[in-house]
């Protein structure tokens, strides 16, 4: 089968590789039918990701047809369609238990990362019976690619742990597809104001598009003032980062109100200052979180219902084959406008 394999920093190849196997009985071999690229595999290209070795196969978003199970998978047969998580659980261990999957002792996120992943005509999925969710008959399966990490993302890390309430002011800082997942899912809990900071006006023009309330152009504004001007002098009640640069962790902090909530959601790679001169007596609270995908179900029936519409993300279609091209599209995101791009296997 051919396959999107990383070789060390910088360089990648669509190339030959073995279709896999099953190599435990829980496992399923799922044929990709459609797959996207996800931020996190630009930072692998950069030999950021040092767990991912040379040789692997990128990916851990997509959809499928199941191709073949072990003899244990009890929940799906060959022909089924299904859903791939990016995140592995066994549903066994005291995480899973906690329904803490991204920590799962025996998953987690590992697809694309330290097994291979879905960049491929054919991926192996182990723990099938935790690790995918049913495709109901009739869906648009284009839209449930971006189930498979970007929206559970933006929801659970940004919207669930910022504890978005009816009538709050929430700030989202970075509008990229993750945190424009975040302003699409926020809007489920009827916020007053949903405040979009980033520094792209294309950006902010989609983020206007998708239902928020205000803008601010962090290369051009003074995002304090205009946050002081929006908000009464108070501050926003929910700070969302989705950007994961020390910057804008210090964004979130400058305009924080008392009793708000900070929500990380970016991947930091650096050292993040805390001030907490100015933040000791706020009553704020910062939390962090992996996604755990605890919420892909009712993301599914949002979507199924029409509350939700992820395909508003996909900019740009491409075969999977053409994976190449999909991948400059992609990095080059601002002169491209691309916010994420679908690839079909055919
Ligand atoms: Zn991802
Ligand atoms: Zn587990």
């Amino acid at each position: 089968m051919k396959a999107l394999v990383y070789h060390g920093p910088g360089q990648k190849l669509w190339e030959d590789k073995p279709k896999p196997t099953l190599i435990h009985p829980t496992d399923a071999i799922v044929k990709i039918t459609k797959t996207t690229i996800c931020g996190t595999d630009l930072h692998i290209l950069k030999g950021d990701v040092a767990t991912v070795e040379p040789g692997r196969i990128l990916g851990h978003e997509g959809v499928g047809v199941i191709e073949e199970t072990g003899l244990s998978v009890s929940s799906f047969r060959k022909g089924d369609h299904v859903l791939i998580s990016c995140i592995t659980s066994c549903g066994r261990c005291s995480y899973c238990r906690k329904g803490m999957y991204s920590h799962c002792e025996n998953g987690g996120w590992i697809l694309g990362n330290t097994i291979d992943g879905t960049q491929a005509e054919y991926v192996r999925i182990p723990y099938a019976d935790t690790s995918l969710y049913p495709i109901p008959s009739g869906m648009d399966e284009e839209a449930l690619v971006m189930l498979s990490d970007i929206f559970p993302t933006g929801f659970e890390c940004g919207v669930l742990n910022g504890e978005v309430h009816p009538g709050d002011t929430v700030a989202i800082v970075g509008a990229g597809p993750i945190g424009l997942a975040s302003l699409l899912t926020a809007q489920f809990f009827s916020p007053a104001k949903i405040i979009m900071i980033d520094p792209d006006a294309n950006r902010l023009e989609i983020a206007k598009e998708f239902g928020a309330t205000d803008v601010i152009n962090n290369r051009t504004v003074d995002v304090m003032q205009r946050i002081q001007l929006l908000t009464e002098e108070k501050g926003v009640d929910v700070a969302i980062e989705a950007v994961g640069i020390p910057a804008t962790f210090g964004i979130c902090q400058d305009i924080i109100a008392p009793g708000g909530r900070i929500a990380n959601v970016g991947v930091h790679g650096k050292s993040a200052e805390l001030h907490l001169e100015s933040l000791w007596s706020k009553n704020i609270t910062i939390r962090t979180r992996l996604v755990d995908t605890v919420t892909t179900s009712m993301l599914l029936k949002t979507v199924q219902a029409e509350k939700l519409q992820p395909s508003q993300l996909i900019t740009h279609r491409f075969a999977l084959s053409d994976i190449i091209s999909a991948y400059d599209t992609f990095s080059r995101a601002a002169e491209t406008r691309s916010l994420k791009v679908l690839l079909t296997n055919s």
